[in-house]
């Protein structure tokens, strides 16, 4: 696996690749890899002729604490991409990627105002403003993101739609522990109390996603639910929950898919997860242009 540092040499590389007919996919990450990202690199190591791994950890995306205090493990991480057979690292310097003067970013405007993104617009721009510049140095054909964070998926599926993008996205499954817990870079930083108490977040929204299979619809009493059986664990606070269409992230939709997301706070850690479940269907119709009331529920 050859490690590059620098965008220009990184794009040049690419473009080698390119000329000589072969295809590329990205896995984008922050690093600290896990079995979720590893299940990203197996399926881009199907699917394309070439496969590079970014780790950044993107100052855009976090507050200075939480930058600082992100997991980094760059060495564990080169020996696990060694061993997935991934061909190209592109680990940038945070001064290259950013250099004085940086002064653009990318913002899915309405869609980063949904769910959370009201309070945390910027980190989503963060986020966006990073993936662009990723796609703009690699130029992979496909790149690979988890739906652990459904949120960033579709804020990075509409950003390519909008921006005219020439690369495919695609998303893989969320890979979870025996327990249940979605794999995280963030669980490293859990104590073996607040890892055990995280268990509970899977097993919430396990009930809620039963609920709306045996016909729940109405959203605020299910994202109460919700609370109510997170909170059942005295380490957790939940920071944000809601039950929402999952293609538009509008509550008030009902499409083909319904997401149950949920972001708690254990011990100072923010950990996210969530499930997709088909939307109720009543006697073969699906139950549409239902209005709820505001479904945003904040506790503690
Ligand atoms: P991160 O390093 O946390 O930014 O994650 C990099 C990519 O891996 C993102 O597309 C995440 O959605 C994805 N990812 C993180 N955790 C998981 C997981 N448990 N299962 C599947 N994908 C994941």
């Amino acid at each position: 696996m050859k490690t590059i540092r620098k965008p220009a040499t990184m794009t040049q590389a690419m473009a080698g690749l390119r000329q000589a007919g072969a295809s590329v996919g990205l896995v984008p990450t922050l690093g600290r890899l896990h079995e979720g990202h590893l299940s990203l690199i197996k399926k881009a190591r199907r699917e394309n002729d070439m496969v590079a791994v970014s780790i950044f950890v993107n100052p855009l995306q976090f507050k200075p604490k939480a930058y600082q205090a992100y997991p980094r493990d760059i060495e564990a991480d080169k020996k696990l991409l060694n061993s997935a057979g991934v061909d190209f690292l592109f680990a940038p310097e945070q001064e290259n990627m950013y250099p004085k003067g940086f002064d653009s970013q990318v913002e899915v405007v309405g869609l980063a105002g949904r769910l959370e993104g009201k309070s945390i617009r910027w980190h989503y721009r963060g986020v966006t403003t990073v993936v662009a510049k990723l796609f703009n140095i690699i130029q992979p054909d496909r790149a690979y993101f988890g739906r652990k964070d459904a949120h960033q998926l579709a804020l990075i599926r509409r950003m390519v739609a909008d921006l005219n993008f020439p690369v495919k996205i695609i998303a893989g499954p969320t890979i979870r522990a025996r327990d249940g817990l979605a794999h995280s870079s963030r669980n490293t930083l859990l104590t073996p109390e607040e890892r055990m108490a995280a268990s509970t977040i899977p097993k919430a929204l396990l009930a809620i996603e039963t609920r709306i299979r045996s016909g729940g619809v109405d959203r605020m009493a299910l994202t109460k639910e919700l609370v109510t059986l997170l909170t059942t664990e005295p380490l957790i606070t939940v920071d944000f929950a809601a039950v929402v269409d999952a293609d538009t992230l509008d509550p008030d939709i009902f499409g083909k898919k319904t997401l149950i997301h949920v972001a708690v706070i254990i011990g100072g850690k923010r950990l996210t997860d969530n499930r997709v479940v088909a939307s109720h269907m009543v006697a073969g119709h699906r139950v549409a242009g239902h209005r709820v009331a505001g479904h945003r529920v904040t506790s503690r």
